[in-house]
C-alpha cells in the first residue's frame, strides 16, 4: 500500500524542526529513520498530515563521553552505535542487544531516538535505557525537561512526549565499578521482535557482596517490565548462589501478564521469560566477579 497524502518538510535546525512541531503538533510527525513510520504509514496505521523530516539536523546525532555520563544524540543511528568502540567498552549491554535488532538495513537507518519514541512493548533498547538508568532530555520550542527513561514509557506504544515535544537526546551515567551486565532475548527467527528479553545488571562492592541489581524485561508487557524488586533478595549476598538466582527467576514468572500472540502463548512467554533471567542474571554476575 502507499501512504496517505501528506505534506514533506526538511527541517534545517533543531530550532526550524520545533517551530513546525509547535505549529502543527498531533498532525505532524518526526520522521528520522522511518523504519517504523514509513510501514504505519503505508499500512495507513498512521496518517500524518505533515512530516518533519529531522535527518539534516545534524546536531541531533552523535555520541559524546565524559567520565560521568555518556550523550547518544536522538538521531544516532544504531549502526553507529554498533561502530562506536566506547559504547561498546562502557555499555556492552547495548552492544549485546544491538545486533538482535531487526537486520543491517533496517539499522543502517533506525536511530535511538525513533526506537524509544515508538516504544514497541518488544522492542530492546527501552528496556536497556530503563536497566541502565538513562536520563532522556526533551525539547519542545517553549524550553526542554528531563525525564527518567523509567518515566518515559506509558504504554504499548505510547511515550510521555507531549504534541509539541522532541526527544533530543540520551544521557546514561557511567556503571558502577564492579559491574557485570547481560542481555537474551527469545525471538522466532534472527531479527525478529522478542518474545521476551531481559537485560541484567549485577554490581559487587569491594568485598565482592551484590550491592545492586538491575533486571527489566521486554516483550513481555506493554512497556519495559521492571523487574528489579524481585532480585532485591540477591542484595547482601556474598556468594550469589544457583538457587537464589532460580527463586528469583520464579519471583518474576509471578509478577508478570504477559500478552500472549499468534507467534507464543501467555504460558510460553512467561516461561521464556524466567529461563532468560536465570541465565542472564548468572552470567551478569560472572562477568561482575571476573571484571568482564
Ligand atoms: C522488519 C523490521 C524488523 C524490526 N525489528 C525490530 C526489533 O527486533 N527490535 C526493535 O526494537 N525494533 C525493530 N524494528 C523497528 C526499528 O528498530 C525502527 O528503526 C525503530 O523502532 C524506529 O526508529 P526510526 O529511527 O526508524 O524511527 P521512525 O520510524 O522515523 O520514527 C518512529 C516514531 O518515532 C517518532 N520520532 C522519531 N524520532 C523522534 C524524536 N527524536 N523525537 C520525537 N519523536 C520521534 C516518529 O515521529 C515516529 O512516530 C524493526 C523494523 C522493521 C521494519
Amino acid at each position: 500500500m502507499k501512504p496517505a497524502a501528506f505534506r514533506y518538510i526538511a527541517a534545517t535546525s533543531l530550532g526550524h524542526a520545533l517551530a513546525l512541531k509547535a505549529e502543527h503538533g498531533d498532525e505532524a510527525k518526526f520522521l528520522a529513520g522511518g523504519q517504523s513510520l514509513m510501514p504505519t504509514m503505508n499500512f495507513r496505521l498512521a496518517r500524518p498530515a505533515v512530516l518533519i523530516d529531522i535527518n539534516g539536523v545534524n546536531e541531533l546525532a552523535g555520541v559524546r563521553c565524559s567520565d560521568h555520563a555518556t550523550q547518544i544524540g536522538a538521531l544516532t543511528r544504531y549502526r553507529a552505535l554498533e561502530r562506536d568502540a566506547g559504547i561498546q567498552a562502557r555499555f556492552p549491554l547495548i552492544g549485546e542487544a544491538l545486533p538482535e535488532i531487526a537486520h543491517p538495513q533496517i539499522r543502517n537507518r533506525g536511530t535511538l531516538g525513533g526506537n524509544l519514541c515508538h516504544a514497541d512493548p518488544a522492542s530492546e533498547m527501552p528496556a536497556i535505557m530503563v536497566a541502565l538508568g538513562a536520563s532522556l532530555r526533551i525539547a519542545s520550542a517553549h524550553g526542554e525537561r528531563v525525564l527518567p527513561a523509567s518515566e518515559f514509557f506509558l504504554g504499548g506504544l505510547t511515550t510521555a512526549l507531549a504534541p509539541d515535544e522532541m526527544l533530543v537526546e540520551i544521557e546514561l551515567p557511567a556503571a558502577p565499578a564492579r559491574s557485570g551486565s547481560c542481555f537474551m532475548e527469545v525471538a522466532r527467527r534472527r531479527g525478529d521482535f522478542a518474545i521476551a528479553g531481559v537485560a541484567a545488571m549485577v554490581t559487587l562492592d569491594g568485598d565482592y557482596i551484590c550491592s545492586n541489581v538491575r533486571l527489566v524485561l521486554c516483550g513481555v508487557g506493554e512497556m519495559p517490565v521492571d523487574a528489579g524488586g524481585a532480585a532485591d533478595a540477591l542484595l547482601g549476598q556474598a556468594d550469589i548462589t544457583d538457587a537464589a538466582i532460580c527463586d528469583v527467576a520464579a519471583a518474576v514468572q509471578a509478577m508478570l501478564d504477559p500478552p500472549g500472540s499468534v507467534h507464543a502463548t501467555a504460558a510460553y512467554q512467561r516461561h521464556i521469560a524466567g529461563v532468560l533471567v536465570e541465565r542472564t542474571l548468572t552470567t551478569a554476575h560472572m562477568r561482575a566477579r571476573h571484571g568482564q
